[in-house]
This record gives C-alpha cells, sequence and structure tokens, in this order.
C-alpha cells in the first residue's frame, strides 16, 4: 500500500474561513445549477463593476509591452509613482528603493510576516480581522495574539487591550484602515495612540490600506504611516478595490519611518521578492495612471453614487430586523452585524451560515472567520445592486425567524 501524501505540518493550525467549507458547498450548489445569491466576497467584477476609467486604457495600451519580466521590487515609472502618492498622502521620504510591487496585497501580507517573524515571535493582529493577516503569521512561525477592535467605540482598536497584549516576543502590530470586515476608517487620534505604543515598545507597523479611496461621509483617510518618523511603517495598497482590478493582482508595499533599524528586515524582502521574480508587469503598468488620477475618491461612494446608495439600504434594511444592530461602515463594501444571541439559538455561526445557504440560498461569512470569539457577527459585501440586496434581506430576515429562541 502507498503511504499517504501528508501535507505540511506548519500548516495545520492555518485557516481561511473566507473561501472555506460554505464557498465550497456554494459551488457544489451551483454545480447542481442552483442560483445562490453571492455576498461573500469583496470581488466587484461579478456585481457588475468594470475596471475604471483611470486604468483600462493603459491595460490595452500596454499589453505588448509588458511581456518580460520586470525588477523584482517593480518597474521604476510604478514605484515612482507610488513614491508620488505617498507624499499625497503625507508620508516622509518614500523612496522608490523602499517600494515593493507584489502580485496583490496578499501576496506582500505573506511576504511581509515572512520575512520578519522567527518561530514563537508574537505579531498584535485586530479583532476581528481580514484573516489572511492571522494565516500569514501562523504560517511564517509566528503567533498571532488578537486585539479587541470595540464594537461600542465605532469598531476602533482598544489601546488599553493592545498594551495588555504586549510582551517581550511581540515584533510588530497590524492594523486594517479602512477595515474590513467592519468599514470602520480610524480616527487621527486613535492612529497617534497606536504610534505611541508602538514607539514605547519598539514595535514594527504594518497597516493594511487598500480601502483607502474608498471612503465616505466626508471622512479624510489618514496613513499611519504620516503620524511618524520613529518606528518602521510598512504600508500596503494596490489596485484590486479602487480599481476594481482585483484580477489582475496589483499591489504593492512601502517603508517609511526608522529605516536605519530595518536593514536586515529590508534584505530579507528583497531576497523573498527576488525568489518569485516579480509580480504581474501589466498590473504594474498601470500603477501610474490610477495614481495620477485627479479623483482620488471615488464617486460611487459619495450621495447619489451607486455605492454609497447600497450602503444606506443595507444599512437601514439590517437595523430593521428584530435583533440584529450594526455600526454603520464608513468605508470599503462590506457590513458586520451583529445578532442578538438572546433571541437567536446560534451557537456555531459557520453552521448557521451553511444553514442559510442550503435554506436560502443567500452566501455571507459568519462572523469567527475574522477571529472573534463569539458566534454573532457575519459579513456580507453590499456590492449587489439594490433590489439583489433587498431580496437578500429578506431572505435573511426570514430565515433568522426559523432559529429564534422559543
Ligand atoms: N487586505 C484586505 C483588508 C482585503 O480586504 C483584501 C481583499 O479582500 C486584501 C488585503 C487582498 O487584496 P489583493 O487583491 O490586493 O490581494
Amino acid at each position: 500500500m502507498k503511504n499517504k501524501i501528508a501535507s505540511a505540518k506548519r500548516l495545520e493550525k492555518v485557516r481561511y474561513d473566507v473561501r472555506g467549507p460554505v464557498v465550497d458547498e456554494a459551488a457544489r450548489m451551483e454545480r447542481r445549477g442552483e442560483k445562490i445569491i453571492k455576498l461573500n466576497i469583496g470581488n466587484p467584477t461579478p456585481y457588475g463593476f468594470d475596471a475604471t476609467d483611470n486604468v483600462l486604457p493603459s491595460i490595452n495600451e500596454n499589453f505588448l509591452i509588458s511581456q518580460g519580466y520586470s525588477e523584482s521590487h517593480g518597474l521604476a515609472e510604478a514605484r515612482e509613482a507610488i513614491a508620488a502618492y505617498c507624499a499625497y498622502k503625507n508620508i516622509g521620504g518614500v523612496i522608490p528603493e523602499n517600494i515593493f510591487t507584489g502580485n496583490g496585497v496578499s501576496e506582500l501580507i505573506i511576504t511581509s510576516m515572512q520575512a520578519l517573524l522567527s518561530s514563537g515571535d508574537e505579531m498584535l493582529i485586530p479583532s476581528p480581522d481580514y484573516p489572511l493577516w492571522t494565516a500569514a503569521v501562523t504560517l511564517s512561525g509566528g503567533k498571532p495574539v488578537h486585539y479587541v477592535c470595540d464594537e461600542s467605540s465605532d469598531w476602533y482598536p482598544d489601546i488599553e487591550d493592545i498594551k495588555s497584549k504586549i510582551t517581550p516576543r511581540t515584533r510588530g502590530i497590524i492594523i486594517i484602515n479602512p477595515n474590513n470586515p467592519t468599514g470602520a476608517v480610524y480616527p487621527r487620534e486613535v492612529l497617534e495612540d497606536i504610534v505611541k505604543v508602538c514607539v514605547e515598545n519598539d514595535l514594527v507597523i504594518f497597516s493594511d490600506e487598500i480601502y483607502d479611496r474608498l471612503v465616505m461621509d466626508g471622512i479624510q483617510h489618514i496613513s499611519i504611516a504620516s503620524l511618524t518618523d520613529e518606528v518602521l511603517c510598512v504600508t500596503f495598497n494596490g489596485l484590486s478595490k479602487s480599481d476594481r482590478i482585483p484580477g489582475l493582482r496589483c499591489g504593492w508595499l512601502t517603508l517609511s519611518g526608522d529605516l536605519e533599524s530595518a536593514t536586515d528586515y529590508i534584505a530579507a524582502l528583497h531576497l523573498l521578492s527576488s525568489m518569485r521574480l516579480c509580480s504581474n508587469v501589466i498590473a504594474q503598468s498601470v500603477i501610474s495612471a490610477s495614481l495620477r488620477a485627479e479623483e482620488t475618491n471615488d464617486p460611487l461612494y459619495k450621495p447619489g453614487g451607486r455605492m454609497y446608495e447600497q450602503r444606506e439600504f443595507v444599512y437601514n434594511a439590517l437595523c430593521s430586523i428584530p435583533g440584529v444592530s450594526v455600526i454603520k461602515p464608513r468605508a470599503a463594501f462590506y457590513i458586520f452585524p451583529k445578532i442578538d444571541l438572546d433571541m437567536y439559538d446560534i451557537t456555531d455561526d459557520e453552521q448557521t451560515a451553511l444553514r442559510l445557504l442550503r435554506e436560502k440560498k443567500v452566501l455571507v461569512v459568519h462572523g469567527t472567520g475574522f477571529n472573534i470569539k463569539t458566534p454573532d457577527h457575519f459579513r456580507m459585501t453590499y456590492l449587489a445592486q439594490i433590489p439583489t440586496l433587498k431580496t437578500a434581506l429578506e431572505r435573511i430576515a426570514d430565515f433568522l425567524t426559523t432559529v429564534k429562541k422559543k
């Protein structure tokens, strides 16, 4: 008999529920011809959003000149445009040499953790989080330590909780701003408090800002890197969401702040990025066109714009379901409602999401998939048009009546 092909031990604890078993079941149902309302991932394309006009012409124009490899850390023109964007966001001193392009932010999240962490090193990660961060820390041999983002304070990071979780092994903190899954955008004071903690405890800041141009309600997005030159800041961004080209896999990271102490880390980033040769060149070739655009905040996110109106609709509809409460998201395209467990009988939210899928044909992601402890949230995107959202929310409300406590 042949030996079983074992998978790598280091993957044992790595989880990524956003594309987990519930999604597999949805795929099986679709193969059987069932029609499902999919509100599970932030992929604008299936909801009728094409690439923005900022990048679409460049994609076509640059195709033939993008056939070869580029330098490992990216095309010079792209990195110059990113450096200028950092200056626009008041992030001091970012030079093209300290910018790395990647096949989406996803690849860079994994690279940035692989380059930093040794076995047992700890990383502070928000709860809820975008779970790739937790997965990347675990994959890299690190220990994820989750800090609370407080729903009762607009989902802002709880500074006292962060402080209480720092140990001699803590290497850095991850923030997701604007946030997935909550849609929170952090104010200056919160960011300044985080910087202070990092200066005092010698922590590296990793800031995932992929939604920075999809902000509503007149809020100005502030990059945490613009508030310090004392600590190393690694800032992540890309075009999957702002220019709606997730399939082209376009992301970058920038290094700012205390670069002097970071020479070993920067060398590790160079090594890892050269091992994967380069990131998608056609995607890099449109970065400058995207970042040159005069209107950096998407008009779809202003009153009357499709995303703004869908946010309003979904927020109001969720608030009208008994036992459901929700903090209004201020950016991105997700909402993270809370379900009152005194009213509803839910102990395993993944099973509940599976039942919702099977019984009502609506696909959402269970809250514990975002590394929260209590099974009382779920995440849905509001990328779909209002009539589809309306149907989905009616089905969710209907479904909840079937799990109501007697
Ligand atoms: N970071 C956050 C917060 C995200 O929500 C996502 C995707 O949903 C990513 C990173 C990954 O994006 P990319 O398509 O650039 O890999």
